[in-house]
């Protein structure tokens, strides 16, 4: 991203094996970064590092389910170990599962969204914020959604994102005043396997007169607002829900 550097700074990327996450790895990288790639799925992580070096970039791959702690807990760990440091983190690894009406929802089905959005979120703030405190400084942004912001349709998805910007805005006003400020990102429909399938239902032309701005949004559009964010280009901004969304949620 022109004008902004990530020389001899460590980003940690969640759910960077698919779609925005890959992304905005190699768009931190591309801007100088050391990154430490994650997934719940090791091959897409392991070839989002190997296009990474491919391009003379710096990362490596370290597998974490962000649901779970003790994974959290190792991912930062070892993103700690290997570099040093962790200046940047984007907390990204999401599902969308299940569209039905409220009372058709199985309720295994509705808290595993939270599990990993919300839950997922939760957990890597934790160990990340416990060694940004700990060297002084630190940006997150967590991946929220148009659907934090106003429903969406899909019941648990909904929520779970509205929770995201809850703790984002909880994270922000408890930490900015020590170094590490926390914002997040609120995607319109982004061209990613998440909504590639409603796609090849049919559904593009519907998704995309969702937004004013006429189209689907691209994976590296979220990454450049992610790249913002996480700079000092970016120092008074925290607590913010940034929509990247085409305009659909200024309807
Ligand atoms: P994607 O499905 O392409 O990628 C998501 C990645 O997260 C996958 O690699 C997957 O393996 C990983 N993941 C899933 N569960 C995980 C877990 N428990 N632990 C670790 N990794 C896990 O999705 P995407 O479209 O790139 O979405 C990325 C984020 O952006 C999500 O949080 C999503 O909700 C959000 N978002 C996407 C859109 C969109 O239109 N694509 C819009 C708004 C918000």
């Amino acid at each position: 991203m022109p004008g902004i550097s990530y020389s001899d700074k460590v980003a940690l990327i969640t759910g960077a094996g698919s779609g925005i996450g890959r992304t905005t790895a190699q768009a931190f990288a591309a801007a100088g970064a050391k990154v430490v790639v994650s997934d719940i799925v090791p091959v897409g992580g392991e070839v989002t590092v190997e296009q990474i070096r491919a391009e003379g970039g710096e990362a490596i791959f370290v597998a974490a389910d962000v649901a779970d702690e003790a994974s959290v807990r190792n991912l930062v760990a070892r993103a700690i170990g290997e570099y040093g440091r962790l200046d940047c983190a984007f907390n990204n690894a999401g599902i969308s599962e299940g569209n039905l009406p409220g009372q058709e929802w199985d309720t295994e089905i509705f808290m595993r969204s939270f599990d990993v959005n919300t839950k997922g979120v939760f957990l890597c703030m934790k160990y990340e914020i416990e060694h940004m405190l700990a060297q002084g400084h630190g940006a997150i942004v967590n991946a929220a959604s148009v659907a934090g912001m106003v429903s969406y349709g899909a019941f648990a998805y909904t929520a779970s994102k509205h929770a995201v910007v809850g703790l984002t805005r909880t994270a922000a006003v408890q930490y900015s005043a020590r170094g590490i400020r926390v914002n997040c990102v609120c995607p319109g429909a982004i061209r990613t396997p998440m909504v590639q399938t409603a796609i090849d239902q049919g559904f593009g032309s519907v998704i995309e007169a969702m937004h004013p701005i006429g189209r689907i949004g691209e994976p590296i559009e979220v990454a450049e607002a992610v790249l913002w964010l996480c700079s000092d280009h970016a120092s008074f901004v925290t607590g913010h829900p940034l929509a990247v969304d085409g305009g659909a949620l200024a309807r």
